[in-house]
């Protein structure tokens, strides 16, 4: 990370956008520099105001006190005026050389115009209200800034790192390579992404999942940066680093809200080439007809459009960073808007609705195959597969001690069955419609209104058994379901791979509005295609067979996606946890923040408008204007903070249920 001088990357209105992806264009002229976090820069603003200020302020007691000694008055306002104005003035001076003209413009030569005219006093007031403005948005909470900063605190910076030799050693973070193996006692936190190699731990993944819940960790398992460890020592290997873990992606996304704009604001920049000529025009007319350099300095400073400029990514920083605490990762900024226009709900069923653990309920052999044969020949070959089918098998042969043969060839046909070759012969485990599909006569099938899933075993083009599974509704499901329709969500409809029984039993259960059974991954996405024509689609999915069905949604919500790129991928809002209340929470979220976005752009609109009429009137005197312009400033940015502690009622209760 570099840190330039203090002011790079700063605009008048002293934004700090470290986000790469921006082309410094916005109405701010804020330039968006991939800076790292620091709080040298903001440090050295503070610097300057504290100076400047004591020195402007020591001028107006000077002047109040000593009347007669109107020089050392004069001295200090000078002095403090030209100290506080010179990084405002620098940045605009910067931007006029690389040819840009923004809003900084209109303040520097609100000061200009007054050090011109003589009036030190006036120049230092401006210049001073503004910087204290620019520090007091990047301290808050709903500043990116901060928000980084608490994130980056949760990574140490230090990482005890094992040697050939098997000695530890301390090196920074930034220093460890993938596969480096790194030993992390009880009580601190993980600083990069890593797997668990020996030890096994309780882990605290608060600060990602947003689940106080500690997790049981053992060998293999994934731990994540910044979570903290509980219990025992582990040794770990890196297995991400930097911005690639996720806690590197959460502070992406955070840095991303900063750069959003609304369609008003989109709208403002695009005439932003417009507004200063123009304010610049109104200027020198008012100036023209009232002589009055006061009125067309407060002009100046009240027509710059701060207020507006922060109305949406003030807030949707704040949202964002509330969401991450929840664990609730938006990968696409846009559909934090987006969310609040949603009327109906797509669900897959297995994993999503239902907790995805199956368990074997029934084992039908056919002929002379026997129990033992039926589950040895299916696990040998499911071994390699990660379905929840699949590892319910494994895990029934593995508890009745019934050893695995060698397959070979194995394939898997997402939302069908797996096929491989044992002992020379070819063994099909899936759906009735996957070996019907290569004209296989199942024999005997099971009856249609048991409400089981249920996969049929193949062995040499010869059905010998189905195997019947169960698994259970999530507790919440239903909870989430009510709370989406007391959101007034319309419609609830499920889709799923799984048999017309099951199905027809789940939906029922959860009063789901309409499913679809023996759906295959393209079918899922036609029912979602179907649905979009009538109203705007959310789709949820645990995010690994279901990609192409998120895709296919106006939105999609890839559920448990902590550790998993498959579904951060094909989605555009992961939940870091299986918690199907994020998704109620989220909407609501999404809403807060859209009325909140609109007070704001009203508010901060009404607000430039009336103070320009009033400058030009004569009633507004510079001094006022540079204070309304940060108090408006202001009360946009705490609206915005309002934000940040939504949701926190949903991680409290948890709290207290632990305990
Ligand atoms: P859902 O839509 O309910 O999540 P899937 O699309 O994952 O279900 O799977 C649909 C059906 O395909 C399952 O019910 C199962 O019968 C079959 N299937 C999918 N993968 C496998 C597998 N690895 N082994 C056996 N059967 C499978
Ligand atoms: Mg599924």
């Amino acid at each position: 990370m570099d840190h330039h001088s203090c002011n790079n990357g700063h605009c008048a209105c002293g934004h700090d956008h470290g986000h790469h992806k921006m082309d410094g264009t916005c109405i701010c002229g804020h330039d968006h520099h991939s800076e790292g976090v620091g709080h040298d820069r903001s440090m050295g603003k503070i610097v300057f105001v504290l100076v400047g200020g004591i020195l402007t302020l020591n001028s107006f007691l000077l002047n109040g006190i000593f009347p007669e000694q109107k020089f050392a008055g004069q001295l200090c306002a000078l002095l403090g005026a030209f100290i506080l104005a010179f990084p405002i003035i620098w940045t605009a001076v910067k931007d006029l050389v690389g040819g840009k003209v923004y809003m900084n413009e209109l303040v520097a030569l609100a000061i200009l115009a007054a050090l011109a005219s003589g009036d030190f006093q006036i120049a230092g007031v401006i210049a001073f209200f503004l910087l204290v403005t620019i520090i007091i948005e990047t301290r808050t909470a709903s500043g990116a800034q901060r928000s980084i900063e608490e994130l980056v605190k949760l990574a140490p910076d230090t990482a005890r790192r094992l040697g050939p030799d098997g000695n530890e050693e301390n090196v920074r973070a930034a220093e460890l390579q993938l596969h480096d193996k790194i030993v992390v006692r009880p009580g601190e936190n993980f600083p990069v992404d890593g797997k668990i190699i020996s030890g096994e731990s309780t882990v605290n993944q608060a600060s990602i999942t947003g689940e106080s819940l500690p997790v049981e960790k053992s060998e293999k398992s994934d731990v994540f940066a910044g979570t903290q460890n509980l219990t025992g020592a582990v040794i770990v290997e890196v297995t991400r680093i930097g911005a690639d873990t996720t806690l590197g992606k959460v502070q992406e996304m955070i840095l991303q809200a900063e750069s959003s704009r609304t369609p008003a604001v989109r709208i403002i920049d695009r005439y932003a080439g417009y507004y200063t000529p123009t304010i610049l025009m109104i200027g020198c007319i008012t100036w023209w007809f009232t002589g009055s350099i006061d009125s067309v300095i407060a002009f100046l400073v009240i027509s710059c459009p701060c207020a507006v400029v922060l109305a949406t990514p003030t807030a949707v920083v704040a949202a964002v960073a509330a969401a991450a605490r929840l664990g609730i990762f938006i990968k696409n900024i846009a559909h934090l808007e987006l969310a609040s226009h949603i009327k109906s709900f797509v669900f897959d069923k297995t994993g999503t609705l239902t907790d995805g653990l199956l368990s074997v309920v029934a084992i039908h052999p056919f002929g002379e195959t026997t129990n033992a044969k039926l589950l040895q020949v299916s696990a040998s070959v499911e071994r390699f597969s990660n379905h929840p089918t699949a590892l319910a098998l494994v895990k029934l042969a593995a508890e009745a001690e019934i050893p695995l043969l060698d397959a070979a060839d194995f394939k898997e046909t997402h939302g069908r069955g797996v096929e491989a070759t044992l002992d020379s012969k070819q063994v099909i485990v899936g759906r009735a419609n996957f070996l019907k599909e290569r004209a296989i006569n199942l024999k005997e099938e099971a009856a249609d209104s048991d409400t089981m899933s249920i996969v049929y075993v193949v062995l040499d083009g010869d059905p010998i058994g189905w195997i019947g599974f169960r698994d259970k509704l999530r507790n919440e499901a239903a909870e989430m379901l009510g709370e989406l329709r007391a959101l007034g969500i319309r419609h609830c409809a499920m889709v799923t791979g799984d048999r017309e029984a099951v199905a027809a039993e789940v939906a029922a259960k959860l009063q789901i509005d309409s499913y679809e059974s023996g759906c295959l991954p393209q079918s899922k996405v036609a029912f979602v295609e179907k649905l979009k024509t009538s109203s705007r689609v959310a789709v949820v999915g645990d995010g690994v067979n279901d990609a192409p069905a998120l895709a296919a949604g106006d939105m999609g919500i890839a559920m448990g996606a902590i550790g998993s790129d498959i579904a951060v991928n094909s989605a555009s809002i992961a939940l870091m946890t299986n918690d199907l209340r994020r998704i109620p929470a989220f909407l609501k979220l999404s809403r807060k923040s859209q009325v909140i976005v609109n007070q704001n752009l009203v508010f901060g609109m009404l607000f430039v408008f009336g103070g320009m009429v009033l400058s030009i009137i004569g009633v507004m005197t510079p001094v006022w204007a540079a204070v309304l312009h940060a108090a408006s400033t202001l009360i946009i940015i705490f609206n915005s903070a309002r934000l940040v502690r939504t949701g926190e009622e949903l991680t409290l209760r948890e709290t207290a249920k632990e305990q």
